[in-house]
């Protein structure tokens, strides 16, 4: 049940949007440019999140960078069937989820490497990279296995 757009569209493919890095998230871009997922530990209260902030969201702590072991579960998605702009009605259907990460955020991602109606909740995924731009890339998660 695929929703195409009516008129077809003849321009070259139009690349992921691009995160603009600033001072609190360049350090998680970069390091999914380099295949790595990373979150933010707190150093005073021991919280862990992501997205990147400039403090801890419990304690208003310093936070510091560590390295994920980039398996989660799926906490919820949706299948995406119907998106008119570019780049993403190129990919429909899709899917965006919510990812439970082992060591505790809940991040938002796609699901990628298997066809959308086999997506369960509690599904075991598996982080992968794909660079954005030339310092940055974005975590996207495939089924465990
Ligand atoms: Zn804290």
């Amino acid at each position: 049940m695929t929703d195409r757009p009516p008129v077809a569209d003849e321009r070259p493919p139009k690349p992921r949007p691009a995160p603009a890095p600033d001072a609190d998230s360049a350090p998680y871009w970069t390091a999914a440019h380099e295949g790595r997922l990373v979150i933010q530990h707190c150093t005073s209260c021991g919280n862990r999140q992501l997205y990147p902030r400039d403090r801890c969201l419990v304690c208003r702590g310093p936070v510091e960078w560590v390295e994920a072991s980039g398996r989660g579960t799926v906490y919820s998605f949706t299948v995406i069937r119907q998106n008119y702009s570019r780049p993403f009605r190129d990919w429909i259907p899709y899917v965006v989820a919510l990812v439970d990460l082992e060591e505790g955020p809940r991040v938002m991602t796609n699901i990628v490497g298997c066809e959308p109606d086999l997506v369960r909740i509690g599904m075991a995924v598996r982080a992968r990279f794909e660079a954005v731009s030339d310092e940055a890339g974005i975590a996207l998660f495939s089924p465990e296995g």
